[in-house]
């Protein structure tokens, strides 16, 4: 890829954004008038293990400080997946779905700002993050607050009366108190990968803090599902040039290549460990990695992945976003004696947010393939087949798209 082609553009963008013309220059959709909205609308509730009953509510009250959005799609995310399967979390009977995105219909007459201190209009396209119902204290820009382990988020909330709680529905009623951030300037596809991008937009943060993460680095990223394929982009937008992407499906390493990867190394074609670290070394031609990011939920990875990693080395997991078990590790050979720097990493804080809306144009703007990683589309009412779809592992990103 010529990453020259694209700098003017790039750096047009970031003067246009940080004039605040990026919002001025974007295209605003027509307003949608509050007559448009009907009196009822869809959800889909999870109601049953692997099953979802599309439900017709009639549409809340719209409160001074709330916001009805009436969603455009919404990505089906790991947590999903487990939800459907074996409701980890006990909040069936649920509306799941927390990466989604919609249009503004109808505002709260003390709704002015988002989360950012960006101008909200109807007709506006938005994303939620946490809602901090309990801690109205924190604000974007409180470095206190580390992730967003323990704030809700919609689409993890239990059903109440309003029902239209999660982005796999119809509409979403944000609350007042909620975190809401205004993305007009990026497009569906785009808006919808905002949260999972996040999640890597994290990872990265929390390497660099290791101070070992360069630009120069051999880094491997192990794991090629959607985690490890952002993360390689989210690698490659900072400048990170030199990166080996390690996976057992060999269109996924087809696509971490495009993604950035300069190398790949396809685990099931090595026997023993000696032979797969071999087989790493010898994709940094010679050398063992300086840092690792660890993005599969499997334990055996977690224990492969030490021996990847040069003595003084980084690692970051961020693979188990659910209990996978427990993995072995030797302390003396892959901690002690090495001097390994490991992170872990767990979603994502909001500044993260703000991060990530820019990560997403400068990953086009050099020209990855960002919207291939949407593989499968499904109307709302084809969300049990969509969820199957997922679990038999078939694309990358699938998501709900609402005509
Ligand atoms: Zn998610």
């Amino acid at each position: 890829m010529d990453t020259n082609l694209n700098i003017e553009e790039i750096v047009k963008q970031v003067l246009a954004g940080m004039s605040g013309q990026a919002e001025k220059a974007a295209p605003k959709a027509p307003a949608a008038s509050a007559a448009a909205i009907p009196k009822t609308a869809r959800v889909a509730m999870l109601t049953s293990l692997e099953h979802y009953d599309i439900k017709e509510y009639p549409i809340p009250e719209v409160g001074d400080d709330d916001i009805l959005v009436k969603v455009e799609g919404c990505g089906i995310c790991g947590t999903d997946a487990h939800e459907f399967k074996r409701d980890p979390f006990g909040l069936i009977p649920v509306v799941l779905g927390h990466e989604g995105t919609g249009e503004i219909v109808k505002m709260g007459k003390n709704v002015k700002k988002d989360s950012a201190g960006k101008d909200l209009h109807l007709g506006d396209k938005v994303v939620t993050c946490m809602i901090f119902k309990d801690d109205p204290e924190i604000t974007m820009f409180d470095l206190n607050k580390q992730n967003v382990g323990g704030a809700d988020v919609y689409g993890l909330l239990p059903d109440d009366d309003i029902h239209f709680n999660g982005w796999f529905s119809d509409y979403l009623l944000i609350r007042g108190g909620s975190t809401v951030f205004n993305v007009s300037d990026l497009d569906l596809n785009s808006r919808i990968l905002i949260e999972p991008c996040a999640v890597l937009v994290h990872a990265v943060e929390r390497a660099k803090t290791t101070g070992i993460l360069r630009f120069n680095s051999r880094v491997a990223v192990q794991g090629c599902g959607p985690i490890g394929l952002i993360c390689i982009a989210v690698l490659r937008t900072m400048g990170v040039e030199n990166i080996v992407a390690i996976d057992g499906e060999e269109k996924r390493l087809e696509f971490a290549k495009r993604m950035g990867a300069g190398n790949t190394v396809n685990f099931k074609d090595y026997k023993g460990i000696e032979n797969l670290v071999g087989a790493v070394k010898e994709a940094f031609g010679g050398h063992l990695a300086d840092f690792a990011f660890q993005c599969t939920g499997s334990p055996v990875a977690h224990s492969n992945i030490y021996k990847f990693i040069r003595n003084g080395g980084g690692l970051c997991e961020l693979g188990f976003f659910i209990n996978g078990g427990d993995a072995t590790i030797n302390p003396h050979f892959d901690i002690c004696s090495k001097e390994i720097t490991t992170v872990g990493s767990w979603v994502y804080t909001l500044r993260d947010y703000a991060t990530t809306f820019d990560f997403l144009k400068r990953a086009k703007g050099i020209g990855l393939p960002m919207d291939e990683l949407i593989t499968h589309r499904f109307p709302l009412d084809q969300i049990n087949e969509a969820h199957q779809t997922n679990l038999r592992m078939e694309g990358l990103k699938i998501a709900i798209i609402n005509e």
